[in-house]
């Protein structure tokens, strides 16, 4: 197999960054985005991420390093010779064309004259074959996204680039269209790379994601992976709520065996980022959906191979699906605890005393020296 079969059709930047003056948006990222997945670049606002898609579009040169596709460098090449469409937030459609034309817009620029068949196909991808009559402003927010998605699709790009599109949708109809650009994802089996500050949106929709802080990406990997085994405190925290414990190591094998919050806790070795040494110090993780909690005077039936601390509830509020409580312990450490509201709810009143218990292989450990930098 040569190299250029084995790179396939992935997206490969290399030492890629940008700098506007003295200040770097992007700094020196190597990146490899495999053919046919959906990936997402995930962070805060001014992170890098659209400027990161912006260089692969060939909308912003890089300052340094090259975008590879399928093996070929593309660097040089303008945006409208890339095999590359992007999606805006804004759809950019034309009012005064319909849905039809609008589709068509693409090929017709092209000099393409049979356009029928293949907008027939795309309206049916995105299944809005009853309003291809319709002009731009006779749709909703979430029809014209599809439009937009069309239009860009009908070109036949090996890579779709979408730069926040969903933002401008009201919270339910961003989750329904997080599952329809996935399904169309699917269908078409083409490169997607999205572009969000939302964690719950590229966690939805991603295979992979990359999360960026500062113009780096601070982890990437699978959105179950990046959740339950963060690698920084932002990742731990960007991505839903982390409890996060200062701890000192009192044993360190296989096993790290650490003192927090007045208890002696365990955590598997290899799901810690800080340096493995007696007297250590580290911040213990846990997410709140992962603790249970038993009454003080349950405490005798939780097992012995659990973590446990003991604390007192000092506030719980009822989302629904969820109570969320917060507990404290005697060492004044305040933990997030998440209890589902399966069955019989019960509503444990602040002033309890609890003991809060989870598997230690729910258990990350972080740096801490590397974390107050
Ligand atoms: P957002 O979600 O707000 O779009 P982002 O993560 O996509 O944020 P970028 O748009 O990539 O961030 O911008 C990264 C940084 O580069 C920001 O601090 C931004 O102010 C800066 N920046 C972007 N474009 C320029 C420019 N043309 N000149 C100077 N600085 C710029």
């Amino acid at each position: 197999m040569t190299q250029q079969q084995t790179a396939g059709g992935d997206v490969r930047l290399t030492g890629i960054s940008k700098a506007y003056g003295s200040f770097t948006a992007v700094h020196p990222l190597d990146l490899t985005v495999p053919q046919g997945s959906f990936f997402a670049l995930l962070g805060a606002s001014g992170c890098g991420k659209t400027t990161t898609l912006r260089m692969i579009a060939g909308l912003e040169d890089a300052t340094t390093g090259a975008v590879f596709l399928g093996g070929s460098d593309i660097t040089g090449l303008p945006p409208h010779k890339r095999p590359v469409n992007t999606v805006f937030q804004s759809y950019a459609l034309f009012p005064h064309l319909d849905v039809t034309e609008n589709i068509a817009f693409g090929l017709r620029r092209r000099g393409i004259r049979q356009v029928g068949k293949q907008v027939e196909q795309m309206l049916e991808l995105v299944q809005l074959g009853d309003l291809a009559r319709r002009r731009p402003h006779q749709l909703s927010g979430g029809q014209q996204q599809r439009v937009a998605v069309a239009r860009a699709l009908i070109n036949h790009p090996r890579v779709l680039l979408l730069d926040e599109p969903l933002g401008a949708l009201d919270l339910k109809l961003r989750r329904r269209m997080q599952l329809e650009l996935k399904r169309i994802q699917t269908e078409v089996g083409i490169t997607f790379i999205h572009v969000t500050h939302d964690q719950e949106e590229a966690m939805t929709m991603a295979d992979t994601v990359a999360v960026m802080n500062g113009g780096r990406v601070e982890q990437l990997g699978a959105p179950a992976e990046l959740y339950e085994n963060p690698r920084t405190t932002f990742v731990a925290n960007f991505l839903g709520t982390s409890n996060l414990i200062e701890a000192e190591i009192v044993s360190a094998g296989a096993a790290l065996v650490v003192s927090a919050a007045g208890s002696t806790l365990r955590l598997p070795g290899d799901r810690s980022t800080a340096p493995a040494k007696e007297g250590g110090r580290l911040l213990l993780g846990v997410r709140p959906e992962k603790i249970s909690l038993a009454r003080a005077e349950d405490a005798g039936t939780v097992p012995g191979t659990r973590n446990r601390i003991t604390g007192r509830i000092t506030g719980s509020s009822f989302i629904g699906v969820s109570t969320q409580y917060v507990v404290e312990s005697p060492a004044g450490t305040a933990l997030q605890v998440y209890e589902q509201n399966a069955g019989d709810r019960r509503g444990l009143a602040p002033g309890t005393e609890v003991v809060l218990h989870w598997d230690p292989a729910h258990t990350f450990a972080l740096d801490a020296a590397q974390d107050i930098d």
